[in-house]
């Protein structure tokens, strides 16, 4: 899978924000702010954060200037109504969704590591720190996000894909969904979804969404 790493290597490549509604949400959860609070209870139990909360978290950050010539979202649409919402209000040029099967998507995401101190991010196959669960940059000792332990991660995919469904559908009935097997080396997997992505691309303003 890799979501992360996909979309922030397209939305690079156009030249267009990156927007991670996970990490907006983690951010105001670590700011305890009073969204924060309300996501919380959510997130830990690796459960889906209700439409009309990341709706509006969604509409707040597609407004701002940045976002005016295109953007690049992960992570969400993810139900029938958010993907609704969106298209009412910020309509998408494509919709990718990334393929992998659930061992590879667990074994990928547990096996990240962060540091609480400075947000360096490693994993333990992949991306392995010098000093096992040691930090390279500051020294402090690296955490498992809760959401990223491998039962939570397997609870949140049991639910994705079941709501995932009319998603998928809905993008398909109009003609926006592109599939891609993301099982692949993401080195090799981006410059090929890169391709695909500019064939399938119109004419027309350049809003981009990709999510799994
Ligand atoms: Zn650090």
């Amino acid at each position: 899978m890799g979501k992360g790493t996909y979309s922030r290597a397209i939305a690079k490549a156009l030249g267009v924000p990156h927007i991670s509604t996970g990490d907006i949400l983690r951010r105001e959860v670590a700011a305890g702010t009073k969204l924060g609070k309300a996501v919380k209870g959510y997130m830990e139990r690796g459960l889906l954060v209700p439409d009309s909360i990341i709706n509006l978290v969604v509409e707040k950050r597609l407004s701002q200037p940045d976002c005016a010539r295109g953007f690049v979202l992960d992570g969400y649409p993810r139900t029938l109504s958010q993907a609704r919402f969106l298209e009412s209000r910020f309509p998408v040029d494509v919709a990718v969704l990334l393929e992998a099967p659930d061992d590879v998507i667990v074994e990928r995401v547990s096996g990240r590591l962060v540091c609480p101190r400075c947000g360096a991010t490693y994993h333990v196959k992949w991306k392995p720190p010098k000093v096992p669960g040691i930090c390279d940059v500051c020294g402090a000792k690296l955490v498992r996000r809760r959401d990223d332990d491998p039962e939570v991660v397997r609870e949140r995919l049991r639910l994705y894909r079941e709501t995932i469904r009319p998603v998928v559908d809905y993008y398909r009935g109009l003609g926006k969904l592109l599939e891609f097997d993301a099982s692949i080396d993401s080195r090799e997997g981006i410059p090929l979804l890169l391709e695909k992505l500019k064939a399938f691309r119109a004419a027309r303003p350049y809003a981009q969404a990709v999510h799994v």
